[in-house]
């Protein structure tokens, strides 16, 4: 399929989840499908609303990117924070960097500062979109275009879920839409700052993400199955 017909079914399919779906919206980690999702949004899909998780400790660059956004588009991501008195009381048990220790302190990381703020974006939501795409990770192969979210009781949408990174850059190039420049420092997936890391060519598009860790436990469970 050409890249414009799969633009045009993308309007679409994003356009219908605004309207049967209201009030929908974007997670967005300001990734580069993400940044495709949002200039879709803006332009064609404005009934979606956007959000982003401010973990607090996200690269610099992707702080620059946020700041684009809203000088090019407006005030439309909103921004949800951990809550204060969850982190303060994780940092004050394992320390600020206590993620590396174990799977399970970078999960219990992951929830304090993602998990949490995401059940509170979604609490007043009808159905929420990622940017996910198939072929990112041996944990989203079985991924549907739309699925049931068992956790937070709503549909989730991955609209972009057969694209290819190709289809993502060729988009971004055509219609000049922002993005992370830690893509061109060999970032294919970029999360949080100490999480994150470049890859050498060849490797796995995911193994910059927690690098420590196996490949199967590499999510950070806000898009795992219940
Ligand atoms: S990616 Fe790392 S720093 Fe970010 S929330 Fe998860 S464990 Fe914490």
């Amino acid at each position: 399929m050409s890249l414009q017909k799969k633009i045009s079914a993308l309007c679409s399919s994003v356009q219908d989840i605004g309207r049967d779906y209201a009030p929908a919206a974007l997670a967005s980690s300001f990734s580069v499908e993400d940044m495709v999702l949002t200039d879709i949004i803006t332009k064609h899909a404005r009934k979606v609303e956007i959000f982003t998780l401010d973990t607090g400790r996200l690269p610099e660059a992707t702080y620059t990117l946020m700041q684009q956004v809203r000088d090019q588009y407006g005030d439309v991501v909103q921004i949800f924070a951990p809550d204060c008195g969850s982190l303060a009381e994780f940092v004050a048990t394992y320390g600020p960097n206590g993620f590396y220790k174990s799977v399970e302190q970078r999960k219990q990381c992951c929830q304090v500062r993602k998990l949490a703020p995401l059940k509170r974006a979604l609490s007043n939501k009808s159905a929420w979109l990622t940017g996910l795409r198939r072929e990112q990770a041996v944990t989203r192969a079985d991924m549907q275009h739309k699925e049931w979210d068992e956790l937070h009781a709503m549909p989730k949408f991955n609209p972009l879920l057969d694209w290819t990174e190709q289809d993502v850059w060729d988009y971004i190039k055509e219609f000049d839409v922002p993005y992370n420049t830690l893509h061109n420092e060999g970032y294919p997936s970029i999360g949080c700052a100490p999480c994150t890391r470049a890859i050498s060519k060849g490797e796995d598009i995911r193994a910059g993400r927690w690098w420590w860790e196996n490949p199967e436990t590499k999510e950070c469970g806000l898009h795992v199955k219940s």
